[in-house]
């Protein structure tokens, strides 16, 4: 279908299509294995996921201007003060200089990650060791073995409620280390709806990556 790939040839014993979100289509095979064979096997869905997307693409490029903050779109004004409102979506920014904004946004999602962090792992009866914000490429979040949190900044485009369900992820992560039937049972029983969380969550990450506002937020 004239599609473009890359092949990684790995001793899989299933061979597997990944599709980055920015549309890159990488294939998993053995050696030996077609791999036409598996884009054959496989078209439908990848047709789907490029599909999806492709409609993102569309959906979010109009927005790639604004900031994509709580789930909302702000616009960007030049202004005296550092102001962000909620009610008019708007930012004010002094010189246009983003790194204002992005402090403000680290000081936010570590003031919301200091409370919920504390909150769902006593909940849970976990121990966590220390909460790192970082500006990860390829997740939301991630636990370490040794008990160390790390989570994304781009976490504040999101809805807070989708921003819960990474926070309770990894806090869950710290009774169970994989995606074990145990980890999803323990995220199922704080947040039934995960499974719609994560659609949305792909979402939103396709959003972040035709949005301009976040991708200079990465260079400064
Ligand atoms: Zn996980």
């Amino acid at each position: 279908m004239g599609l473009n790939y890359t092949v990684i040839r790995r001793p899989v014993k299933y061979p597997r299509v990944e599709i980055s979100p920015t549309g890159e289509v990488k294939l998993v095979l053995p050696p030996g294995v077609d791999p036409e064979w598996l884009i054959e096997k496989k078209r439908e869905w990848i047709e789907k996921k490029l599909g999806e997307i492709e409609n993102a693409r569309k959906k979010f490029l109009p927005f790639s201007k604004m900031l994509l903050l709580n789930g909302e779109f702000y616009e960007i004004v030049k202004g005296e003060e550092f102001r962000v409102n909620p009610k008019f979506r708007v930012v004010l920014l002094p010189g246009n200089d983003l790194r204002v904004l992005k402090k403000w946004l680290r000081d936010q999602l570590r003031g919301e990650l200091d409370f919920k962090v504390r909150l769902f792992s006593s909940i849970l009866g976990v121990k966590y060791r220390r909460v790192f914000i970082r500006f990860q490429r390829t997740k939301w979040a991630s636990c370490s073995e040794s008990g160390n949190l790390s989570f994304n900044l781009m976490l504040m485009a999101l809805p807070e409620e989708l921003r819960d369900y990474v926070i309770i992820h990894e806090v869950a992560h710290l009774k169970h280390l994989r995606h074990s039937p145990g980890f999803w049972e323990l995220v199922r029983g704080y947040y039934p709806k995960y499974r719609e969380a994560q659609k949305k969550l792909r979402e939103y990450w396709l959003a972040l990556q035709c949005n301009d506002v976040w991708r200079k937020f990465r260079k400064i």
